[in-house]
């Protein structure tokens, strides 16, 4: 039985906290978040589940300290700026780590000093830091990775997730520009404020170093879906006319030759206009291999899965900061069909 904590109780982290209390292996320990309104309520009575008496810690190391966690999962933010001093103050203690942060899910290639640093500290204190997620961390590079070792030869790469954006709240519809008009969207992008996916870079590299490839530079492509009828979700109204999601693109080049390239265009409510959504993945090699999930995986439940799925393989794996690709396959944790 292992003892896991939760650093962030948000859409992501709650629903994460829900699929513990659910494992038959695993024991909810600790929550904390910064939300003042939750601080002191019970975890079950907040997931409208009987009381557990674990009660929302306000303080992230008097949580860590009282409930004596094997692992913390982090569900706060997407940037290794922002997250890194997080997963350093749990290393610190002495605990494994896993965090949804985006950039976190390969971050030795566009965050080097910081991966060192984390890598380091986490060898020193005998833990293991992995950054993991729907995506990236799963569809658009560990399933990759996966479908290329029944190639004989891969000379390129192609995957794309066509989702829907409907169950995600305010932060990302900021950060995707949905909502917004086609202007306000090109002024985003100009100005960093709408970013459209942010993992491309981690999923490439992570992608690439499996390869055994070295990648000269990236493009990356970032254009409004302009909405022709109303759309509207609990977060966003998006009138015809206005922006309902982001088409990013990514294209990797060893020289001038393109070998991976990822396409990723979310929206919300793609059905209001026919989007069949799902995930793809072309290998051209030999032979060559393609791989269709139709609808995609649903990004809340996968990102909730694949953080609670890989808690026993992160306990157990040796001590440094590691990526999907040096873990073994994922796999279900099928403790509700015991408890
Ligand atoms: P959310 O906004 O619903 O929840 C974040 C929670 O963290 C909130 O409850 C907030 O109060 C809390 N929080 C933020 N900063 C904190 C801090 N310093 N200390 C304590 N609590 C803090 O977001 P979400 O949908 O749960 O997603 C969380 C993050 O995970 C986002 O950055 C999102 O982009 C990322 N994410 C990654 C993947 C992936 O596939 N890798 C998938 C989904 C979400």
């Amino acid at each position: 039985m292992y003892r896991i904590a939760l650093w962030g109780f948000g859409a992501m982290g709650s629903g994460i906290a829900r699929n513990i209390i659910s494992k038959v292996d695993l024991k909810l320990v600790g929550v904390h978040d910064s939300r003042v309104d939750y601080v002191g309520k019970d975890v079950g009575t907040l997931l409208g589940l009987e009381e557990c008496g674990v009660k929302i810690n306000g303080n992230p190391m008097e949580m860590i300290e009282s409930s004596n966690p094997d692992l913390v999962v982090i569900a706060t933010n997407s940037f290794v700026s922002v997250v890194k001093d997080q997963i350093a103050s749990v290393v610190k203690k002495g605990v494994n780590v896993i965090t949804i942060a985006e950039q976190m899910a390969h971050p030795f290639f566009t965050h080097p000093e910081e991966a060192e640093e984390l890598h380091n500290l986490a060898v020193r204190h005998g833990v293991t830091i992995l950054g993991t997620g729907v995506n990236p961390g799963f569809v658009l590079d560990t399933l990759v990775i996966a479908l290329t070792g029944a190639a004989l030869n891969v000379k390129k790469i192609r995957a794309a997730r066509i989702n829907d954006l409907s169950p995600f709240g305010p932060t990302v519809m900021e950060t995707q520009g949905v909502g917004t008009s086609k202007e306000a969207f090109e002024k985003g992008i100009a100005d960093g404020s709408i970013v459209g996916h942010i993992g491309f870079e981690q999923s490439i590299y992570m992608i690439a170093e499996a390869m055994g490839w070295t990648i000269d530079r990236i493009e990356q492509e970032r254009k409004p879906i302009i909405s022709n009828v109303l759309r509207e979700t609990k977060y966003v109204k998006v009138e015809p006319g206005m922006v309902a999601g982001c088409n990013h693109t990514a294209k990797a080049y060893m020289g001038d030759e393109c070998v991976i390239e990822l396409e990723h265009p979310q929206q919300v409510k793609p059905e209001l206009e026919k989007v069949d959504t799902g995930d793809y993945i072309w290998i051209e090699g030999n032979p060559d291999l393609s791989l269709c999930i139709k609808p995609e995986i649903p990004g809340g439940k996968g990102t909730i899965a694949v953080a609670t799925n890989m808690i026993p393989a992160v306990i157990e794996a040796d001590a440094g900061l590691l990526s999907m690709s040096d873990l073994p396959i994922p796999r279900a944790l099928i403790g509700e069909l015991y408890k």
